[in-house]
């Protein structure tokens, strides 16, 4: 059995859950998923719409606020009870954080950041990019492994979902807040000015093209018209024109939504595996031979400074 570890905040779930579930089920075999938190309740309910054996709640008072030990605690228990194969989780901020203790706990080996999970003469191999995405490395491990998922990588609509409900079941642990070393403070999205692109649904993303640091306001017009989220490649952000958490990339977020508008950005290897995840992505850039085409869905050859406002004008009309 697959467990898959759901990632949920005051009762909403993470998209990437589903991205997760969907790889597990990809992967064969039967998959039961866990949320852990003080009250799972709602998030339980939502994932037992997926075609799943079970859905484990593992709730204790102590599990929220999030912090590292106190889930390395409570997964740890309820994997020694479940015994399952693979672990899969998303690859969040949050699991980066607890995922390694987790799998050191457990004795067993951690793969991060797998783009999918393939069969080769009987062996479960895990897929992740190495060298900054330029290269699928295949990673063979002995035993059970945890494995977490690269934001997009599988797509959430992919999910196989039940006839009926699955069976939702409680999880007792023991989880000792006077154990806990961390002392949380406000999550990472709730930080001032900082914005989870992750969870977009369209993203317009500005690129060098863009020329100065005035003209991003049309990139900004063009985003509030279709009610997307501002991105940006490392020249821009590294300029100051827009700020970090508006990076995407391999040094910035990884995201996935359903349409990626890139303006002016050459498609260099690094942006690229920041983004490839998009549902639709859509290219405007002057040079016919640029490196976005190759991921575009649709690709506009022309002066963004031409087609923008034109967009821009016909959306408004
Ligand atoms: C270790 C490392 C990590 C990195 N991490 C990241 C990362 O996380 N994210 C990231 O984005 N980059 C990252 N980079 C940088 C990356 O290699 C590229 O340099 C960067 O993505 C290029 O940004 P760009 O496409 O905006 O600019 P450029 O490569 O300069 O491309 C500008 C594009 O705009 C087009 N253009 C120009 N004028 C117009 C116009 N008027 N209309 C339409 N098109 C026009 C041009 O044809 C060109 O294709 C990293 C690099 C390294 C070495």
């Amino acid at each position: 059995m697959t467990l898959v570890i759901a990632e949920q905040q005051d009762g909403t779930l993470n998209k990437s859950s589903w991205e997760t579930i969907a790889a597990a089920q990809q992967a064969g075999g039967p998959v039961t998923v866990a949320v852990v938190g003080a009250d799972t309740a709602a998030a339980a309910g939502e994932l037992a719409s997926a075609d799943v054996a079970e859905v484990l709640r593992v709730e204790a008072p102590a599990l929220t606020p999030y912090t590292l030990d106190g889930f390395v605690a409570a997964l740890g228990e309820v994997i020694a009870a479940e015994q399952p194969g693979d672990v899969f989780l998303p690859h969040t901020y949050r699991t980066r954080d607890f995922a390694p203790a987790l799998a050191v706990r457990l004795g067993r080996a951690l793969v991060t950041d797998c783009v999918a999970v393939k069969q080769d003469a009987g062996r479960r191999l895990f897929v992740r990019p190495v060298f900054q995405g330029r290269l699928l490395a295949d990673v063979a491990c002995d035993g059970p492994a945890v494995a977490t998922f690269q934001i997009g990588a599988v797509r959430a609509d992919t999910v196989a979902r039940g006839a009926a409900p699955a069976p939702i079941r409680a999880v007792a642990v023991t989880v000792d807040a006077g154990a806990i070393r961390q002392k949380p403070e406000a999550p990472f999205r709730e930080a001032k000015q900082a914005v989870d692109l992750s969870q977009a649904e369209r993203i317009v993303s500005v690129g060098r093209g863009i020329k100065d640091q005035e003209k991003v306001a049309l990139a900004q017009q063009l985003a509030a018209a279709i009610g997307a989220e501002l991105g940006a490649s490392r020249p821009i952000c590294d300029a100051g024109w827009l700020p970090m958490d508006r990076q995407i990339g391999s040094s910035g977020q990884t995201v996935a939504p359903k349409l990626y508008l890139a303006l002016g950005i050459s498609g260099a290897i690094q942006h690229l595996v920041g983004m490839k995840g998009a549902r639709t992505i859509v290219a405007i850039n002057k040079d016919p031979e640029a490196p976005i085409f190759e991921v575009a869905d649709y690709g506009v050859v022309g002066d963004l400074f031409d087609i923008v406002p034109a967009v821009i004008k016909e959306l408004q009309g």
